[in-house]
């Protein structure tokens, strides 16, 4: 069900849980104070209790009131914020246990879209809204795949037009010896590094002998990043090039390829494979993060047997977040 910018702020001021536009992926979102709701929402997504929530606010003094803001972290804030950045930060007592899953940390965000930021205004608390899909699906970027993934059991939704952005946010760890990237997302870590001034880590790439705090705190180093995650019901194969696609010679009849650019549709055109869906006209992976979820829903939706993902970007910069998703959902 469609309800309006209103109607959202009275169902979330009793308590219960709605799906909001926000530039990243559409979010469903309850009181993130209230324990009750924040129940709801594990409950809706089938998300396990180990997997922390990201919590909304609508200003850094509002976010000073849920965490410990370090100077990095307001360096980090004054750039990007709002927008598509999510902080780890020691929290504040105010902060339910369930919402961080147990941990010390929580994880925190201004969103840019303005519909997401007037209803935090207009409630005047912080919001915890995680991804609007099932636990491990692709995430929503438009109002209708809300009711795509979930069907009868779909939270009444604000439609808030396609997400600007595409995909989840990036995800900087601040509270350890050194700024780490948890998640990454189109807020690069070249830009974090060149805002923060010092070296920022990766994840994947981190071989510290000496954990981070965050690594010692945490049953697993970044909770909700060891599954399969962001995976379509279609199984999905990911070639970096058409020659692995064609050396793969896998393509069966119901299956449909999908090209990151049109030149490589072009080149496949010319191998015999007509029909294929274009993220971008040239390999911009703004707009290709823009595109992707929106096809892997609505291919999902027309029972493909499998889909074939070819994407020539490198693994550095705003692609990287894309070739990051792009592997988990191949995973699947
Ligand atoms: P989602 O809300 O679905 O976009 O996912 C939120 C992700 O943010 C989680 O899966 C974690 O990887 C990360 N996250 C949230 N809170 C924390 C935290 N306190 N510490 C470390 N990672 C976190
Ligand atoms: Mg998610």
């Amino acid at each position: 069900m469609l309800i309006t910018l209103d109607d959202a702020v009275t169902h979330l001021r009793k308590g219960d849980i709605v799906a909001l536009p926000s530039e990243t992926v559409y979010g469903l979102a309850g009181l993130a104070l209230n324990v009750e709701a924040v129940h709801k929402i594990f409950a809706i997504k089938e998300r396990p209790a180990t997997n922390p929530l990201i919590v909304h606010t609508s200003s850094l003094e509002k976010a000073e009131n849920l965490c410990e803001i370090n100077n990095l972290a307001k360096k980090a804030a004054e750039t990007f914020w709002p927008g598509p950045l999510s902080l780890v930060l020691p929290k504040k007592d105010v902060v339910p246990d369930i919402v961080t899953a147990g941990n010390n940390t929580v994880a925190i965000r201004i969103p840019k879209h303005p519909v997401f930021l007037e209803i935090l205004k207009k409630l005047g608390k912080p919001l915890a809204a995680p991804s609007a899909n099932p636990s491990n699906r692709t995430s929503p970027t438009k109002a209708k795949h809300i009711k795509e993934l979930f069907g009868k059991a779909s939270p009444p939704t604000v439609d808030g037009g396609q997400a600007k952005v595409g995909l989840e946010s990036t995800v900087l760890d601040l509270s350890g010896s050194k700024p780490t990237i948890l998640r990454p997302g189109m807020i690069t870590r070249e830009e974090l590094a060149n805002c923060l001034g010092v070296d920022v880590e990766l994840l994947s790439t981190t071989k510290s002998s000496k954990p981070c705090m965050q690594e010692k705190q945490l049953s697993a180093p970044s909770p909700g990043m060891h599954q399969v995650h962001y995976a379509p019901k279609t199984p999905m194969k990911l070639y970096n090039s058409i020659r692995e696609f064609r050396d793969a010679q896998n393509f069966g009849a119901g299956d449909a390829i999908i090209v990151s650019e049109e030149k490589i549709a072009l080149e496949l055109r010319g191998i015999g494979f007509p029909k294929c869906t274009c993220l971008s006209v040239d390999g911009c992976p703004y707009t290709i993060a823009q595109n992707l979820y929106a096809t892997l829903i609505e291919l999902d939706a027309h029972k493909t047997d499998r889909m074939h993902l070819i994407f020539s970007g490198e693994n550095k910069g705003a692609s990287r977040a894309i070739l990051d998703r792009l592997q988990r959902a191949a995973k699947a």
